[in-house]
């Protein structure tokens, strides 16, 4: 009997841990705050290197001791007559931009699906385009911490839940960052919220739409009022300023060497393509346009072509 009140009570508690997990109305519309943002007053410390390999006179630095799914972390490369730096890493070629003085910098991302575990890291460094060498590392990639939300999308957007919309606006999104351009736009440090409110709905959510179709949510939702003005979170050149199904009003930012960002549901743009904008511009202002469930605002960023977590690039020392 005492065993088996035991048994039920643990059964109990796991219950009630699993629907504080699982919010029933985990809707756009009313959101529970998961973490309210501050605006970064100090700058924030460049991060020491982790691990460090040397090599004819090339020193590769790791500013990271893992990188979690869906995150992006900083190497940097340097040496007397270096000219240009690339890695490779999971199967993709990496960008580095030099920083004057202060050799090359590159930013590894990892898709949030990536399998935990230990991946190799090949960096190349060139001295003219006949001679490079190539430096090798091993960087662990971990798993994040991801919840489950249902959420509801009501009648006369539902059809905005066929996983093949999704499929296209991805290959239309695909498009626009896979075409970066190789000029760093943003001014270093870090990045600017674009809307200065509370973050609700996070990044990478597995996200159950009316009890059928799960999808990944590819950035955070933050609490906003219909007409807010939002901001771009560093100086770029836009990419795509017009409507697409699910993301709706939306406007897509390229920073520079693989790292884009974009601005959902907006009511109103304020920008065109090809237009340069600066950091705390506004680009538009918050909405309830495309797969959306009243007014709210949601920012994503990909850096080299992977979704990533855009709180990272808040609290982040960058390059
Ligand atoms: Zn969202």
């Amino acid at each position: 009997m005492r065993r088996m009140l035991l048994i039920f009570s643990v059964l109990m508690l796991l219950l009630s841990l699993l629907f504080t997990f699982i919010p029933s109305q985990a809707q756009e519309a009313t959101p529970t705050p998961v973490i309210a943002p501050t605006t970064v007053s100090t700058p924030i410390p460049r991060p020491s290197p982790v691990n460090t390999v040397t090599q004819d006179g090339v020193t590769l630095e790791l500013l990271f001791t893992s990188i979690a799914q869906g995150q992006v972390g900083i190497v940097r490369l340097s040496g007397a007559g270096i000219v240009g730096g690339r890695a490779n890493f999971i199967d993709k070629l990496t960008e580095f931009f030099q920083m004057e003085g202060d050799g090359f910098y590159g930013l590894l991302s990892v898709n949030m699906d990536q399998t935990p575990g230990v991946y190799p890291l090949e960096v190349y460094a060139d001295y003219d385009a006949q001679t490079r060498i190539t430096l090798t590392a091993e960087v662990e990639v971990v798993q994040g911490a991801f919840i489950r939300q249902d959420v509801t999308i009501v009648d006369d957007r539902a059809y905005l839940i066929d996983p093949q919309i999704e499929r296209n606006e991805f290959a239309r999104l695909e498009s626009l960052y896979n075409n970066f351009t190789l000029t760093r736009y943003w001014q270093g440090g870090a990045f600017q919220l674009p809307v200065p409110s509370v973050m609700t709905s996070p990044f990478g959510v597995f996200r159950v739409l009316n009890n059928t179709v799960t999808t990944r949510h590819t950035g955070w939702d933050l609490r906003a009022a219909f007409g807010t003005p939002v901001m771009s979170m560093a100086s770029g050149v836009v990419v795509f300023a017009g409507l697409m199904d699910i993301r709706g009003n939306y406007v897509f930012i390229d920073h520079g060497y693989g790292v884009f960002s974009g601005y959902a549901h907006l009511s109103q743009i304020h920008v065109t393509r090809g237009q340069e904008v600066v950091e705390g511009q506004i680009i538009g202002v918050v909405g309830d346009t495309g797969r959306s469930n009243g007014a709210h605002f949601h920012w994503e960023m990909t850096v080299n072509g992977e979704w990533v977590d855009t709180a990272q690039f808040l609290q982040t020392w960058l390059p």
